[in-house]
Order: structure tokens, then C-alpha cells, then sequence
């Protein structure tokens, strides 16, 4: 999703087009923008989280998902809902959207 724009975009991932693990993205019309300007808030899982069974969902009762539920690497939260919307969304740690993980109950302190 472009800030600028508001569109959805299929775009390219260039490692270190701003510098040393800066990621650009690029578009098709050929635009170049960094990733902070590119992501905005909408594939975020939106608090408070709550649990409902033995899931974790999201203010818009959306399982919350994580790239790596052990948070190693990446601790970002993300709505299922809105990253599903986007088979192509990708987090800035190179996450695919498709592959990330269901957060864990303990994760958010409901347990
Ligand atoms: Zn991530």
C-alpha cells in the first residue's frame, strides 16, 4: 500500500537501494520509495488483544499473527484479516505474510 497513493501495488523488494539493509521498493511505474514510506499501519493487528478459545484476535476480531512467534528475529503483530487481503504483503524483516505464525496466547500476556 502506497502512502501517497492509497493504492495496492505488487512491487519489488531491492536490498540496500538506500544503504546498508535499507530496503527500496520498487513499483511498477518505476518509482523507488523506502519501505517506511511505503508501509503504513493498515496490516497491524489492532489492540487490545483478547482470547477467544485458544486464539489470539485483534480489536477487529482478526487472529493476531507474528512472524516468529518465538520473537528471535521479528516481534511485529499483524491481523490475519488484513495480511490474507495481501498474498503478496511482506514484513520489513523479509517475512512473507503467507508464512507467519499465530501468536501465542502467552506471547500477548493473556495466559
Ligand atoms: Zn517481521
Amino acid at each position: 500500500m502506497r502512502k501517497d497513493t492509497g493504492e495496492a501495488w505488487h512491487a519489488e523488494w531491492l536490498d540496500d537501494y538506500f544503504g546498508r539493509h535499507v530496503y527500496g521498493v520498487r513499483f511498477p511505474d518505476g518509482t523507488v520509495l523506502r519501505t517506511d514510506e511505503v508501509h503504513d499501519r493498515t496490516f497491524e493487528a489492532v489492540m487490545p488483544f483478547r482470547l477467544i478459545g485458544q486464539f489470539v484476535v485483534d480489536a477487529e476480531n482478526s487472529r493476531v499473527l507474528t512472524c516468529f512467534d518465538d520473537g528471535e528475529d521479528c516481534d511485529r503483530r499483524y491481523s490475519e484479516d488484513r495480511v490474507n487481503d495481501d498474498p503478496h504483503f511482506i514484513c520489513e524483516c523479509g517475512r512473507l505474510g503467507q508464512r507467519m505464525e499465530e501468536i501465542s496466547p502467552s506471547r500477548c500476556g493473556l495466559e
